[in-house]
C-alpha cells in the first residue's frame, strides 16, 4: 500500500509527537508499505522519512524546487520528485496514493487534510483519511467539520472514510478493514 503521511515541518511543543511519528514511519516500512511524503528532512517530516529508511522501507518524497534548500530536502530516498509548484506536489502526494495518515503539523499540514478530505465531495474519493490524534491534537479540526454537518453545510457521507486513531495498533485496524 502507498501510503503519504502529511505532518508538520517543526515538530512541535511535545515531545509525543516526535514519538509517536517515528514509530509509524518503522511500522509503514516493517509492513511493506511505502511511504509518499512531501520530502523535507525537518521536523516530524524528517522524523517519518528517517524511521521508514532506517527500518528499510521505500520512500518517495514530492517536493517544489524553491523549497528544497529551506525544507532540506532530502537526498536518499527511493525517489525525489521535483516539482515546479506547491499544487504539482500536493497532485503528487494525492494521486499516487492508497490512504492518508496526517500527523499533527502546522498550516501546510492542515491545508493538505483540507484538500484530502475536500476530494469526498468533489470527486466521491472515499480512500482512507486517518487523523493521527496524538494527546488531542485533530479533535479541534473534527469539531470544525461537525459544524459544518450540524449546519447543513455538509453531508454526514461526507466523512464516512475519516478516522481518528490514537496509535500505531488503531492505524493498522483502520487499513486492515478498509
Ligand atoms: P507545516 O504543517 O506548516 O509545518 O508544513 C508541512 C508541509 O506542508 C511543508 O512541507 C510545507 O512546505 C507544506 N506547505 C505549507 N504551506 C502549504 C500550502 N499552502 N500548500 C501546500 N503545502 C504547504
Amino acid at each position: 500500500m502507498n501510503i503519504t503521511v502529511f505532518c508538520g515541518a517543526r515538530f512541535g511543543d511535545d515531545p509525543a509527537f516526535e514519538r509517536v511519528t517515528r514509530e509509524l514511519g518503522t511500522w509503514i516500512a516493517e509492513q511493506g508499505h511505502t511511504l509518499i511524503y512531501g520530502a523535507g528532512g525537518v521536523g516530524l517530516m524528517g522524523v517519518v522519512s528517517s524511521a521508514a529508511l532506517d527500518a528499510g522501507g521505500e520512500v518517495i518524497g514530492a517536493m517544489p524546487g524553491f523549497l528544497v534548500e529551506r525544507e532540506m530536502s532530502r537526498d536518499d530516498l527511493g525517489e525525489l520528485c521535483v516539482t515546479e509548484t506547491m499544487s504539482e506536489r500536493k497532485d503528487l502526494l494525492i494521486t499516487r496514493s492508497d490512504a492518508f495518515i496526517a500527523m499533527p503539523g502546522g498550516q501546510g499540514t492542515y491545508e493538505e487534510v483540507a484538500d484530502v478530505l475536500s476530494l469526498a465531495k468533489t470527486a466521491y474519493d472515499r480512500r482512507p483519511v486517518i487523523l493521527f490524534n496524538v494527546n488531542g491534537f485533530f479533535e479541534p479540526l473534527m469539531k470544525a467539520y461537525e459544524t459544518l454537518v450540524d449546519h447543513g453545510f455538509a453531508l454526514p457521507d461526507e466523512f464516512e472514510h475519516v478516522h481518528l486513531a490514537s496509535s500505531v495498533a488503531e492505524v493498522e485496524r483502520i487499513l486492515g478493514k478498509s
